[in-house]
This record gives structure tokens, C-alpha cells and sequence, in this order.
């Protein structure tokens, strides 16, 4: 792929694990050239493992790791006054960090449970990109810059059990298809990913830990990576700017 995002500081929430790991791995391995990024999520040491993991083999790029807890509005909010000069002027924001607690029908999910869905999938996402916005619009060149939102397949199709899970997902959606609309005359770019059954630690957090419940989901059908999902990301990131992949549905052969 041409280095379109040569000098590019990219952002990315939940980088420390599954898609959003992968992000990080696949801008450095196809944009190793004076690219920076940020790397954010709650688990700091992991977070420099995978920032060490780039600086092995890309050594044109440079990585910030910072512990950053979406679903914490006052960590937002000084995120962008914190960063260092040189990582400032941030172009694109993937918003990934996300995530399912619990597969229970409607009336016996724990409240706790809805608003740390609610909180770190949808206020976080939402806040995220408030942060950086102003970023993108106060360029003197009239405002440019990426979000990617991280949605999902039950964004589009809910599913019995995921009532929650998928309000979340579609409330991205909505959020999304409204902020292209509201940005049209910008040079931002609003673009939703939309991943199918990907094997992550995702799977496992959703059944609390348990690995046996975690693998029964995949059976019939070999999952996606991480991987797959993050080519698709550095993809829609590197286009031209004219072009937008606004919204794109990714999921493995025979998921149902
Ligand atoms: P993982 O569990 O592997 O990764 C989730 C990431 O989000 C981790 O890095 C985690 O980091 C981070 N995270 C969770 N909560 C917070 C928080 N409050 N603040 C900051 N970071 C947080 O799962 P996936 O890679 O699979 O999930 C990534 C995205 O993809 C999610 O938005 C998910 O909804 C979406 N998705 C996943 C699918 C799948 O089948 N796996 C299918 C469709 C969509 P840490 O714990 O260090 O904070």
C-alpha cells in the first residue's frame, strides 16, 4: 500500500488486545515511515509490550502508550491537553475500545452491566471523538482528519441475549450516519467498521471468563482475526482523501 499516512499521528482506544492491537501492529508494519502513534487503553503494561513489539520492527515510528479509561469522562478530558508537542496534531481516531458483559435476556441484566456497556461503547466513542475534533477543525488548511468507529454486525442484527450489546451498537451507528451528515461540507472523513464474530478476548469477557461457553459461539464457522479487521481499518485510513469507505459490514464465510 502507498505511505499515504507518512507523518500521520494516528489514535487508537483499546489498543492493548485483539482488533485494536492488531490496528497498531498493521499501520506500523504498512506505514513504517515517520509514523506516530497513540496507543490507549486501561491496561498500561500491556499497552508498552505491544509499543515495544513495533519499536522491534519498525523503527521509523513512534509510539505513545497512554493508560486511558473511556468510560471515564475526566480521563478524556485531559487526554489531548496531555499529550506531548510532537503527538499533538493527531489525523486519525480509531474508536475501538469496546465491549460485552453477560449473554441474558432482557429483564435479568444487571444494571451494572448496561452502564459499562453503555459508558464505555457509546459515551465513551461519542466523547472520544468530541476530544479530537477540534483538532481536525482548527487545521488553518479548513479542517481535516478520520474517525473510524469499531461498530458491529449487532449494530444491524440483534440478537436474543444481546438486547444491550446491540442498543450499543446501534446507537454507534446512529451516532455515525448523524456526524457524516453534520461534517458533509468538511474534509473529515466519518467511517464505521462493522466486524462479524472475531476471535478476541472480547468472546471471553462476554461469558465472564469462560473459555468452554467463549468457543461454542464459533462452531460452524472459523472466525475472524483481529487482523482481518485491522487491514481493513489501515485501508479505509490510507485511501485518498476523496474517497470515504463510509460503512463497511466485515464477517467471516458461513456466520449465519
Ligand atoms: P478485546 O476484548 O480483545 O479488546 C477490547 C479492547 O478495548 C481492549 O484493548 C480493552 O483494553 C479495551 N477497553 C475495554 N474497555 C475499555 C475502557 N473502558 N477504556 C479503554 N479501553 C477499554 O475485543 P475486540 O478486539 O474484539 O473488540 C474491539 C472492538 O470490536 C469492540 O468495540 C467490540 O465491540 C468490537 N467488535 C468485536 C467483535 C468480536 O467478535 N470480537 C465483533 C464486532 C465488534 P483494556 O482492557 O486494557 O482497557
Amino acid at each position: 500500500m502507498a505511505q499515504r499516512l507518512k507523518g500521520k499521528t494516528v489514535v487508537i482506544t483499546g489498543a492493548s488486545s485483539g482488533i485494536g492491537k492488531s490496528c497498531a501492529l498493521e499501520f506500523a508494519k504498512t506505514q513504517p515511515d515517520d509514523l506516530k502513534l497513540i496507543l490507549t487503553a486501561r491496561r498500561i503494561d500491556t499497552l508498552k509490550e505491544v509499543a515495544k513489539e513495533i519499536e522491534g520492527f519498525a523503527k521509523g515510528v513512534k509510539v505513545l502508550p497512554v493508560k486511558l479509561d473511556v468510560s471515564k469522562a475526566e480521563e478524556i478530558n485531559s487526554f489531548v491537553g496531555s499529550l506531548p508537542e510532537e503527538f499533538k496534531q493527531v489525523d486519525v481516531l480509531v474508536n475501538n475500545a469496546g465491549l460485552v458483559k453477560g449473554v441474558a435476556q432482557a429483564p435479568d441484566i444487571v444494571p451494572a452491566d448496561i452502564d459499562i456497556m453503555f459508558q464505555t461503547n457509546v459515551t465513551g466513542l461519542i466523547s472520544m471523538t468530541q476530544a479530537i475534533l477540534p483538532i481536525y477543525k482548527s487545521r488553518p488548511d479548513g479542517g481535516r482528519g478520520d474517525i473510524i468507529n469499531i461498530g458491529s454486525i449487532a449494530g444491524r442484527e440483534p440478537y436474543s441475549g444481546g438486547s444491550i450489546y446491540c442498543a450499543t451498537k446501534a446507537a454507534v451507528r446512529s451516532f455515525t450516519d448523524s456526524l457524516r451528515r453534520e461534517l458533509i461540507s468538511t474534509r473529515i472523513r466519518i467511517i464505521e467498521i462493522d466486524p462479524g464474530q472475531v476471535e478476541t478476548e472480547f468472546s471471553v469477557v462476554r461469558f465472564y471468563g469462560d473459555k468452554a461457553k467463549a468457543d461454542k459461539v464459533y462452531e460452524g464457522m472459523e472466525p475472524l482475526t483481529g487482523d482481518d479487521i485491522a487491514e481493513v481499518v489501515v485501508f479505509a485510513a490510507g485511501r485518498r482523501e476523496n474517497v470515504v469507505i463510509a460503512d463497511t459490514l466485515v464477517f467471516p464465510n458461513h456466520q449465519a
